[in-house]
């Protein structure tokens, strides 16, 4: 039997369940903010929670954090809610807003402040930042602090009931102001803002932060586990200060445990960026088949399988580090491999004449849809006197290793004949526009007295009398650099020809395929039909080229 490595949060929660800590129960949840659409990062904290559920026979919440009402929107919780259900997850009647609980919330912030835990500030946001102090030195008390608890149950209903403009009074923790942690040092609680959310519309002029509305959201919904990024590491004291006064009816608390987030190369994980590239143009919106975007990797081709897999082999570290995105191309090639019907489209094609075939001949050939896996079945293709291939796979003057189509040599036209270059024709400005060939009519593959005859090269091709048009869409990387240079305006490190737009042969087969099926062009990689294809124009993402660089 194989020994199974578990992470450290997996051994965390056998040791609580060992101790009865929660009884049994685990209980995550996902709290996505609906302030942008959900990227690959984000995929690996929903593969956690939910897959960390699962394995414990327990349950996860889909929660949307919707406390800052500026920033947010509807549009985000419904792409948030199809990328999650689209990664396989599924959340029953377990959807929840931080929203629902403003009023629980306001009650719990009044009970603090009745323990003599919370107090009502008048300073302005920079005198409350001023008066904070550094690393090296104490903060300063706020004038403020002491108030009595009645003036503060009083201040703070005049802030709820909209007395106040934005800005003009906080409500604060009463912790610290000497503590070595910085969170720790009377943090807000709640602000003013007088702003219309889009859930509970201008019902509230006062929204709690992410460190108070957080914890208190956990111990409403009785999560066990709050599995969030490392960067929160330093406000757990506060997340556990928060729920000191928490009164559950079993007595359990939520506890907080950090990992380290995804950082993929070549992809950018901050909305706030991603947002500037939808706004700017840069892209096509969210969705654009090069974000890294669940939507945009959903349209690029990629599967939930490869996305899942990809989150699994990763792992679950304690330490920050970058992930090399050939992992991921690796594990979407992996799913396609033996499931995508594999076809011949020429990309950038070039007329070919095999000037010794018949005019009005056809042929009609049998291609295997998938040569690793035989069970996919063979289809059947036409042959006749004119072809396409790729642009690519002819030179005039052909360099060092080059074993493709050239001049005076042949090659073989995948499961079809050996042809022969014999003239290039170009037009005025000595640009290729045909190139002329002969055949051995005893090449045929399978059947013909030459079927086994080697020739350097093999070349798909396309009938062109039988070839539809489609536009395929070849992607780069959005950014240059593998690593974003954190010194630079990210703007600058865009790169400008992530996109090429080529129009190609494909074979009629390709027309079965409808938005969203995934296949292989032979010898350039795999492909997905996208959502602007109309009947008449097929449009196809390369999700990834055939070529594997990932160092196993
Ligand atoms: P961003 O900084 O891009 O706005 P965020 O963390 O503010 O992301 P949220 O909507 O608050 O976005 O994130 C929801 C959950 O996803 C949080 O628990 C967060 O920790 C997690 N998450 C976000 N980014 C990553 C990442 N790169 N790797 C792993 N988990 C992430
Ligand atoms: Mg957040
Ligand atoms: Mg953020």
């Amino acid at each position: 039997e194989q020994e199974e490595t578990k992470n450290f949060i997996e051994t965390k929660i056998e040791a609580d369940n060992r101790q009865q800590v929660y009884g049994e129960r685990v209980h995550t949840r996902f709290p996505p903010e609906p302030n942008g659409y959900l990227h690959i990062g984000h995929a690996k904290s929903i593969c956690l929670n939910f897959g960390i559920a699962q394995k414990y026979g327990g349950i996860t919440n889909l929660r949307f954090d919707d406390t800052n009402p500026s920033k947010e929107d509807v549009e985000y919780v419904n792409s948030i809610k199809e990328d999650v259900r689209w990664l396989g997850f599924t959340w029953d009647d377990r959807m929840f807003y931080a929203s629902d609980y403003f009023p629980a919330l306001y009650a719990y912030a009044v009970k603090l402040i009745r323990a003599g835990k919370a107090y009502v500030d008048d300073l302005s946001g920079e005198e409350i930042h001023a008066y904070r102090g550094t690393f090296n030195e104490p903060g300063k008390e706020s004038p403020y602090r002491n108030r009595s608890i009645e003036e503060n149950v009083r201040l703070f209903a005049e802030m709820k009931e909209g007395k106040y403009g934005d800005g003009e009074k906080v409500l604060r923790a009463k912790i610290d102001m000497a503590s070595p942690n910085l969170n720790m040092r009377d943090p807000v609680l709640y602000r003013i803002l007088h702003a219309k959310h889009h859930r509970t519309g201008t019902t509230w002029c006062i929204y709690p932060m992410y460190d108070f509305a957080h914890p208190v959201s956990d111990a409403i919904e009785r999560i066990t586990h709050s599995i969030c990024t490392l960067e929160f590491e330093a406000h757990r004291p506060l997340y556990n200060w928060v729920l000191e006064e928490w009164e559950d009816p079993e007595g359990q608390k939520p506890q907080q445990i950090e990992f380290a987030r995804l950082n993929v190369t070549h992809m950018i994980t901050s909305k706030r960026k991603l947002r500037a590239l939808v706004e700017n143009g840069i892209v096509s919106g969210w969705d654009d088949p090069r974000m890294p975007t669940i939507s945009g990797i959903r349209r690029r081709g990629y599967t939930p399988a490869a996305i899942r897999d990809f989150c699994a082999r990763i792992g679950v570290a304690k330490a920050d580090s970058v992930v090399d995105i050939a992992l991921l191309e690796y594990c979407i090639r992996q799913d396609l491999k033996y499931k995508a019907p594999r076809i011949m489209a020429v990309i950038d094609p070039i007329k070919v004449v095999i000037t010794d075939y018949p005019e009005h001949k056809t042929e009609v050939l049998t291609a295997d849809n998938n040569q690793e896996n035989e069970a996919m079945g063979t289809r059947q293709i036409t042959f006749s006197r004119e072809v396409y291939i790729e642009r690519q796979d002819f030179m005039e003057e052909p360099v060092k290793k080059f074993f493709r189509l050239a001049p005076g040599r042949e090659v073989r036209l995948k499961y079809a004949y050996i042809i022969k270059c014999e003239d290039v024709i170009k037009d005025g400005d000595g640009n290729i526009i045909e190139i002329h060939c002969t055949h051995d009519p005893e090449s045929k593959s399978g059947s013909g007295a030459h079927a086994d005859r080697k020739v350097k090269g093999t070349l798909h091709w396309v009938n062109a009398a039988d070839a539809v048009d489609i536009e395929t869409r070849v992607y780069d990387y959005l950014t240059r650099d593998a690593a974003e240079d954190e010194g630079k305006d990210f703007m600058s490190q865009i790169n400008p020809d992530s996109l090429q737009v080529y129009h190609s042969k494909a074979e009629r087969y390709i027309q079965q395929f409808r938005a969203g099926d995934s296949f292989q062009f032979l010898r350039q990689g795999y492909f997905v039909m996208d959502p602007d294809t109309t009947p008449d124009h097929p449009v196809v993402n390369r999700t990834v080229g055939l070529r594997d660089t990932w160092a196993k």
